[in-house]
């Protein structure tokens, strides 16, 4: 069994997937705390940036600028956060968060203070979905519509 916790996580968060892209997953993030706050990993079990070809990489950093730009037209956030660390689960992924003025942690990083987590009802994280893939097909994705 793959012990990497990313490397499981499409097929283990099956109720939160947004959207499987050619060089990434996106998942909502189960606690939304911060609300829409999405985890988008690389396919590929990968530790940097630098370790994949350029052409992945630029492709992979688009998919990350598409998901963003569709997470803000739903949630219109006073700055969208990008977070790309990797020290506890050290598979290349991204915590895109919308942040906003009134938020406690606001301006500083989202891990800055510890906070209750915040699970969404099964409704709510399917509402929340939809809007983002509705956000990704404007934005020209062709979206599968088994996922
Ligand atoms: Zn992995």
């Amino acid at each position: 069994m793959n012990t990497c916790l990313m490397c499981r996580r499409w097929e283990e968060d099956v109720d939160l997937r947004i959207v499987a892209l050619p060089y990434s997953y996106v998942v909502l993030n189960r606690d939304q705390f911060f609300p829409g706050y999405v985890l988008l990993f690389s396919r590929e079990h990968v530790t940097e940036l630098f370790h994949l070809e350029p052409e992945v990489r630029h492709a992979l950093m688009d998919e990350v600028a598409l998901v963003a730009q569709a997470l803000a037209s739903v949630y219109r956030p006073a700055k969208m956060n990008y977070e790309l660390l990797g020290n506890m689960v050290p598979h290349l992924h991204w915590h895109l968060v919308p942040r906003f003025s009134d938020d406690p942690l606001w301006p500083r990083p989202i891990w800055s203070e510890p906070h209750d987590e915040r699970s969404l009802s099964e409704a709510e994280a399917t509402a929340a979905i939809a809007k983002i893939r509705h956000a990704l097909a404007a934005a020209g994705l062709n979206l599968d519509p088994s996922i």
